[in-house]
């Protein structure tokens, strides 16, 4: 039954990640005014602001004007308690686990906010990195790791950007390809805050994985023709989707690569 209580707890938080993400880049507080349809400023009654069911129930439409209400309610919901059930069944009742509902909670929001308004908003990451540290430590914890993982997260985005600036954006424009670079300042604290989170080892392990996933996804959008020239991609999502990778498998996959590179 334990898990039935993260799933809801992980539904109704997603259900206020969706007001988050809607009205932080946009300066509005989170709390006032209550919910409301953003197009005919109706109240949306409590009975229509349950997660997952209200869109079901109402197929994706406001129930005063009928404007459709964008699928991305019913996923962030969805994801969230996904991943609360997916953090419980992995850490079971630690402070690992606190920890884990807490960069997960900051990884739905601020990807989403990135994917959306190509903006990684600062006072988000930078009360985010905060907590990491701070809650390292608490009992058990290695608040010294906690803190290399932050420098190294933050250190990867500074070379990488470095790296972009002064040798490969001007190859490619030698060899004609107009391609913006895809990691902003805002990638910087959420790199150093997810590194602060997960720690050197799993860190590099998430690092890893985000280039991976972004070079795969921005060479089939490309393919696909669905990118054009100089369109800018945010990096932020999938520096989430690396953190998850992280937080879930870092540590089997920094044992398999260490086992991998000593031969045995
Ligand atoms: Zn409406």
């Amino acid at each position: 039954m334990s898990w039935a209580v993260f799933a809801v707890l992980g539904l109704i938080l997603g259900s206020f990640f969706n007001v988050c993400i809607h009205r932080i880049p946009r300066r509005q507080s989170i709390v006032a005014p209550p919910s409301h349809c953003p197009n005919c400023r109706k109240r949306i009654a409590f009975y229509d602001n349950i997660p997952v069911l209200s869109w079901l129930l109402l197929r994706g439409r406001c129930r005063h004007c009928r404007r459709p209400i964008s699928p991305r309610y019913l996923l962030v919901e969805l994801l969230t308690g996904v991943l609360f059930v997916a953090a419980w069944a992995r850490f079971g009742p630690t402070w690992e686990l606190l920890r884990a509902l807490l960069l997960i909670s900051l990884l739905v929001v601020l990807a989403l906010i990135d994917l959306e308004h190509l903006i990684i908003p600062f006072r988000l990451s930078i009360p985010g990195l905060v907590l990491a540290l701070g809650t390292a430590l608490l009992p058990g914890l290695d608040p010294l790791d906690a803190l290399w993982g932050a420098l190294a997260g933050g250190c990867f985005v500074l070379a990488a950007w470095l790296l972009w600036r002064y040798v490969l954006a001007g190859l490619f424009r030698k060899m004609g390809v107009d391609q913006k670079e895809g990691m902003g300042g805002g990638d910087l604290p959420f790199a150093a805050m997810i590194g602060g989170f997960l720690g050197l080892g799993r860190v590099a392990v998430a690092l890893f994985a985000a280039v991976l996933l972004g070079v795969a996804v921005g060479l089939a959008l490309r393919w696909a023709g669905r990118t054009g020239r100089g369109q800018e991609i945010p990096f932020g999502p999938f520096l989430a989707a690396g953190a998850l990778v992280g937080l879930f498998a870092g540590r089997e996959i920094l044992a398999w690569y260490l086992r991998f590179l000593l031969g045995s």
